[in-house]
């Protein structure tokens, strides 16, 4: 019998971002909600097809979204807060955007719902909210509808759902708690999955597939119970009548060891494991208990986190260990495919040597075909494969050459090189003197609107219609209008607009020897927006200054002080794609001392205050706490004091970090030992600041005091609110006052009314002190 092969999810923005650009001119009035749901249709038939012409035959449905998939399922179980069904809009994706991104117009003004990193990935969802009047029943068909769709064009699909457990762990109430989840909850939203089943079993459909991710993490008091009661309830609905659709307990981003044994007795049709991240506990706990006679394995050895070709040796003999334990093993990604970009056709500027190394979405759907039929050949047949001969010869041999310089800088280093002198306290003295601040400074994380023109230019410079010196002219124009107007509403601490950066990641890495560019490369961030990360290719060293001549330009053209902006090393691996040749602890390292160069070659130039910014730090924090620090904080953290530890005491060492959930390593953050920190917090909860409360920490910290995730402007009340909120847990001679991440998404339209309304807001808590 042929191996099934399977692929969790396909990324959904299309290979041009067609959804992207036609939801954001939907958003500016250029385009109807027809064509968005024209698009949308478009882009599922192409992805199908692409799916089932590459040979996979568990085609993955529902895996489309216009903005998440979490939203979708908190939509599908009727999970809507009251405030956004109270602005009672004639379209379901109209009230669909209104949760994702707010809304402020003649129906209301309400905020969005919190935006969360998926798992380890630079992915986020939409975290569902629970309130009051919060019903669970089944609200819409749109799994159904794709199915039917899919169906009718003759393709049989596998519907993916997030899980109930999943659904439920990062689910929260209106207080924006976990959820109290009882009995009756339970029952609740197991009854509304059943129904899915019942349904899809009636259409006739041959699989189901629930993500649950949520099982990879470590279990607490409750949540393998949870798990079970969840299961057991709506099992038995995958039998309606004549039908029977079978159920696949999708896993993935680590191993499910401590509930394989609950997995296995539930006796599903099919249970997802993920080889890639979780290959060695994952294992062990299936030779371990055994698999349940229906259940067939999912063998996740496509990994859907990075873009390097699949070792075909170590996938096959990950396969054929489960095979020892089960006939029924299936081969298919580790995770969706959604974390990797859409195809490597049309980046053929990287020359062949480098691109036979990559494989993207549509390459990856190739390689889980192509393991699944190298495994049924005998060891003879294997020998003689050209397909298996071709992939073993990316694996043979050093790739790229070692660079001696920096190998020999990072064996050089001693303990010394990683800790700043003298203690921060001492040093916070010192700069407080120095730059003569008030109470509650105020300033901002970076970047300022990334407007059409600032884009257009560096287009017309690529295509060499400017000249590098126009540019540059064009560049410095921008700054001294953006400094002119923070210093026009009374910013503290001023920025200089980073205009002549495309990306934080990307424009550090075209600065640095060692990485690789794509031309379309993108990734599904949040909503529209998508990343193109760069590829570490060899190893990384900096070629010459980056942003010194930029900041000194800026500083030049003021008497406030101009924070100098860079992007950490710890940043840099997590949002661009690293090797797999050697760790990223290597990686990092090389890294930091790259980026050190540049912090002391701004502090040469008169910089008093260096940001850099650690915005993926807490990302890629391991989810198993056991893994915490051996796997990750023992070396993330050290990577990051290396890069400043040499400055003078009197300069002042910002960091920045997306999201605030650091709440369980608060002490570790501590530790990068930077002056001042400054971190989202307005769109999640607060426990952050209890942490901060609880923990003494002695970092400097501005909490973001409003969401530039959403284009609505807060007013200045909310915002002092907002400050008074931190003042209540924080020392007010330790709070800073700035927005919650840059401000480059944004438009000017919303930028300045904000930012003037989180001035004047400081303003009348300083004057109330
Ligand atoms: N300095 C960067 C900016 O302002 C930080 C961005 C980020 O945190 N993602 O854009
Ligand atoms: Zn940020």
């Amino acid at each position: 019998m042929a191996i099934v092969t399977s692929i969790s999810g396909f990324p959904r923005i299309g290979r041009n971002r067609e959804l992207k650009k036609v939801i954001e001119a939907y958003w500016k009035g250029d385009a109807t909600l027809d064509d968005v749901r024209a698009t949308g249709r478009e882009l599922r038939v192409r992805h199908w097809k692409l799916e089932q012409d590459a040979g996979i035959d568990l085609i993955p449905s529902n895996d489309f979204s216009l903005y998440d998939q979490m939203l979708d399922t908190a939509i599908l179980l009727n999970v809507i807060p009251a405030r956004y069904r109270r602005l009672s809009f004639d379209n379901p994706e109209e009230t669909l955007f209104a949760m994702a991104r707010g809304y402020q117009g003649e129906r209301g003004d309400v905020t969005a719902l919190p935006m969360k990193k998926w798992f380890t990935t630079n992915y986020h969802y939409l975290v569902p909210e629970f309130d009051a009047s919060t019903q669970v029943k089944l609200n819409g068909t749109k799994p159904f509808d794709e199915y039917l769709e899919a169906k009718s064009l003759g393709i049989e699909t596998k519907p993916v759902l997030i899980g109930p457990y999943t659904f439920l762990k990062l689910a929260r109430n209106a207080q924006a708690q976990e959820l109290t989840i009882d009995a009756g909850l339970i029952d609740a939203v197991s009854g509304v999955y059943a129904q899915v089943l019942e349904r899809f079993a009636q259409l006739g459909a041959q699989w189901v597939q629930f993500d649950e991710p949520y099982l990879v993490l470590d279990k607490h008091d409750g949540d393998v119970a949870l798990f079970k009661s969840l299961y057991t309830r709506l099992l038995p609905a995958r039998d309606a009548g004549e039908g029977h659709v079978n159920v696949l307990l999708n896993t993935y981003f680590g191993n499910i060891a401590d509930v394989y044994e609950t997995v296995k007795l539930l006796e599903f049709d099919g249970v997802g494991l993920d080889l890639i991240e979780g290959r060695d506990a994952n294992l062990k706990a299936v030779e371990k208990h055994g698999v349940a006679a229906r259940t067939t394995l999912f063998a996740g050895v496509v990994n859907g986190r990075n873009i390097w070709r699949n070792d075909y040796a170590q996938s096959i003999a990950l396969v054929e260990a489960l095979q020892k334990v089960t006939p029924n093993v299936a081969v298919a990604s580790a995770c969706s495919l959604l974390h990797v970009p859409f195809s490597t056709q049309g980046e053929e500027q990287l020359g062949e040597n480098v691109l036979r190394h990559f494989a993207f979405a549509v390459e990856k759907l190739e390689e889980v075909r192509e393991i699944a039929d190298l495994v049924q050949l005998s060891d003879d047949e294997k020998k003689a494969s050209s397909v298996l001969a071709a992939n073993q010869a990316l694996f043979d041999g050093t790739r790229v050459a070692e660079d001696e310089a920096v190998r020999e800088r990072i064996a050089a280093l001693t303990d010394a090189d990683y800790v700043r002198q003298p203690a921060r306290e001492e040093r916070q003295r010192l700069q407080r003197e120095a730059l003569g601040l008030p109470l509650l400074p105020t300033t901002t994380i970076g970047s300022f609107p990334q407007t059409k023109q600032v884009r257009a230019e560096r287009a017309r410079l690529r295509k060499g219609e400017i000249t590098q010196e126009q540019y540059d002219e064009f560049i410095r124009a921008q700054i001294d209008e953006v400094i002119r107007r923070q210093e026009q509403i009374g910013l503290d601490v001023l920025v200089h607009g980073e205009f002549e950066r495309n990306d934080m990641v990307e424009y550090f890495g075209q600065n640095l020897n060692g990485f690789l560019f794509t031309k379309n490369a993108w990734v599904q961030s949040y909503g529209t927006r998508c990343v193109k990360p760069p590829i570490i290719w060899s190893d990384v060293s900096r070629a010459k200054p980056i942003t010194v001549e930029w900041s000194a330009y800026a500083q030049s053209r003021t008497d406030k002080p101009m924070k100098g902006m860079l992007t950490g090393p710890v940043t840099i691996l997590n949002w661009s794609w690293p090797r797999e040749d050697i760790t990223h602890e290597e990686q990092t390292k090389q890294l930091a001392l790259a980026i050190r160069d540049e912090v002391l070659d701004l502090e040469k130039a008169g910089i008093k205050i260096i940001q850099i910014d650690e915005a993926a730090l807490r990302e890629k924090l391991p989810l198993r706490e056991s893994d915490w620090h051996s796997e990750y904080l023992d070396w993330a953290i050290p990577a990051f004091r290396l890069v400043h530890s040499a400055v003078q005491p009197d300069t002042q060492i910002h960091t920045h970090m997306c999201y605030s959930e650091f709440n369980d390593i608060i002490s570790d953050i501590d530790a990068m030992d930077a002056d001042v920190i400054s971190f989202e917090a307005s769109r999640g909860d607060l426990v952050v600041l209890d942490a901060i409360h609880d923990a003494h920490f002695e970092t400097e910290a501005g909490p973001g005091v409003y969401d530039i995730h959403s284009p609505r402007i807060p007013s200045v009340d909310e915002i002092e609110a907002r400050i008074r909120e931190i003042l209540a847990k924080m020392d007010v001679s330790k709070v800073w006052i700035n927005p919650d991440c840059g401000l480059k998404t944004r438009g000017n339209e919303e930028t300045w009314p904000s930012l003037e309304h989180m001035v004047e807001a400081t303003k009348r808590v300083r004057e109330s002190l």
